[in-house]
């Protein structure tokens, strides 16, 4: 049985002041029954590792790079953020394929690195309008998967967010019957490459533009584990009824 999971992704949002929305999650939510997830900017994850304390909320980075060490100015390998705190990095997440071109090889060196230091990896993926448009979807998502994901990955190493790139902070969401259709595409492609055993236990999430009141209609599809939510995460009085519906 797949645990549910609520992540959030503050992206290059919060000072030290905003830790205090971490305090109104944990209160609000002391034994949750799904996992939380929640991935602030790097200068955070020490600090809000800390303000967890012992809830089970997990902290996570936002992306790490595929060394370990060395003369990468201004990275952040996955060590640093195991030492820091974090559980988790998101990888290949649809603003840093686009701004910095990262491929999926990249991708898939990153979550490799993330495997290495112990991180679950939250491996992105997600297709254009101008994709979709033209009827590529699932051709997008297939090779975007088969290349950016590590052969060594296991349902404890990875999880697969479906982030349309279209939906992501539009306030645009794909119907319920395209969220289905790519969610049970990923999961035949993930039976096909891990087996069906280690594929079902899989989670796969989905992301762009998850609010309040489109939580449970999205929850409800299947395949669907879970979301990766972006604007809704930066205030616990939107976050915490999304989580709420996943309970
Ligand atoms: C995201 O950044 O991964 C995301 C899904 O953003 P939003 O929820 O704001 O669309």
């Amino acid at each position: 049985m797949r645990r549910k999971l609520a992540a959030g992704n503050w992206k290059m949002n919060g000072l030290s002041a905003e830790l205090d929305q971490i305090d109104a999650l944990t209160a609000s939510h002391a034994t949750p029954s799904v996992d939380l997830l929640l991935c602030p900017p790097a200068t955070l994850v020490a600090a809000a590792a800390a303000r967890v304390g012992s809830h089970p909320m997990m902290i996570g980075g936002q992306d790490c790079h595929m060394e370990d060490s060395g003369a990468y100015t201004g990275d952040v390998s996955a060590p640093m953020l195991a030492d820091a705190g974090a559980g988790a990095v998101i990888l290949g997440h649809s603003e840093r394929r686009d701004a910095h071109e990262e491929s999926d090889e990249m991708v898939r060196a990153k979550a490799e690195a993330a495997h290495r230091a112990g991180l679950i990896a939250v491996v992105c993926l997600g297709e254009s309008l101008d994709q979709r448009e033209a009827g590529q979807t699932l051709d997008i998502i297939g090779a975007q998967l088969a290349a950016s994901v590590p052969d060594a990955a296991t349902s404890d190493t990875l999880v697969i967010a479906y982030e349309p790139i279209w939906a992501i902070g539009t306030g645009k969401v794909p119907t319920l019957e395209q969220i289905a259709e790519v969610h049970d595409f990923i999961r035949a492609r993930l039976e096909d490459r891990f087996g069906t055993e280690q594929a079902s236990a899989i989670r796969l999430l989905y992301g762009g533009s998850v609010k309040p009141d489109n939580a449970s209609d999205i929850f409800a599809v299947s395949n669907v584990d879970g979301a990766l939510v972006g604007g809704a995460s930066l205030k616990a009085a939107d976050f915490s009824p999304i989580i709420k519906a996943l309970e």
